[in-house]
């Protein structure tokens, strides 16, 4: 219970990545507060299991991040984890899905750690940990807005570990490849039926075509890599960008 003591803000924690790294931050005794949509009886459980805060805010808006933020409290482990996706070529990318997707995957979090960064200076110790993704450093066709938003997180990402250095507070990625999520699952059905495949083929010649172990990367596994990125024996990591993508950017 190592981080007993140490208030949690995970954005995008209703489902996904986002809960299991609020599941493992609780584990080892972090308070954790709550961010994302979701049905109220969902989040209402949710709540109950963490025995957390919930802040319902739209994180695409400055005005949600400084909602959530103010709601949030003093915190020392903020984790930026909330993002969307659209896929489209760049001649027909939907202006407002550009803006959208730039807004919450980069800005959103430019907004959260400049108003977290001055009660972990002044407390002497804070963790930043941005889930970016392996588009952060590679790229895929059709994916603009999200390429571009994930190397502008991990570009930032790298700005605060050097402003941040002497301060106690580290700064990271984590950048998965293909996570076995809710939202990669419900795609398989959809995706079996668009391009006449069975599930297999989809998981095999779809999903994890670039994934070089052919296995998706668990959640709990993201949520253990934050943990280990809290302990005192990671105080010398920061600015990296953590690959979890089964050897993706490896190629
Ligand atoms: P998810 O869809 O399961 O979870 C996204 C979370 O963000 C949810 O809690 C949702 O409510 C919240 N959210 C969405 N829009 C929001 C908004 N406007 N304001 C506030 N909250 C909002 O997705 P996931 O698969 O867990 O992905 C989480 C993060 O991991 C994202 O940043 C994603 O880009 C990244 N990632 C995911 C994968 C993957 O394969 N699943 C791979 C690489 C990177």
């Amino acid at each position: 219970m190592f981080l007993a003591g140490k208030r949690a803000l995970i954005t995008g924690s209703t489902s996904g990545i986002g809960l299991a790294v609020a599941r493992a931050l609780k584990a080892e005794g972090a308070e954790v507060v709550l961010s994302g949509f979701g049905e109220p009886d969902a989040i209402a459980a949710l709540c109950a299991e963490l025995g957390a805060i919930h802040i319902d805010a739209d994180l695409s808006e400055r005005s949600g991040v400084e909602a959530l933020m103010a709601g949030a409290g003093a915190i020392d482990i903020l984790v930026n984890n909330a993002g969307m996706q659209h896929v489209a070529p760049i001649e027909d990318f939907p202006v407002d899905k550009w803006d959208k997707i730039i807004a919450l995957n980069l800005t959103a979090a430019f907004d959260s750690c400049r108003l977290a960064v001055p009660h972990m200076k002044a407390a002497g110790w804070g963790r930043i940990i941005n889930v970016a993704s392996a588009h952060s450093t590679t790229a895929s066709p059709f994916k603009s807005a999200y390429v571009s938003a994930k190397h502008g997180l991990a570009g930032l990402t790298k700005t605060l570990a050097l402003e941040l250095a002497t301060a106690g507070t580290t700064a990271n990625c984590i950048s998965p490849g293909y996570v076995w999520t809710p939202l990669v699952q419900n795609q398989i059905p959809d995706t079996m039926k668009a391009r006449g495949m069975t599930r297999e083929q989809v998981i095999e010649q779809v999903m994890l075509v670039r994934q070089p172990t052919k296995s998706f990367v668990q959640p709990e596994d993201i949520g253990a890599m934050a943990v280990f990125l809290c302990r005192k024996e990671a105080a010398n990591i920061t600015g990296s960008n953590i690959s979890m993508d089964g050897g993706w950017t490896a190629e």
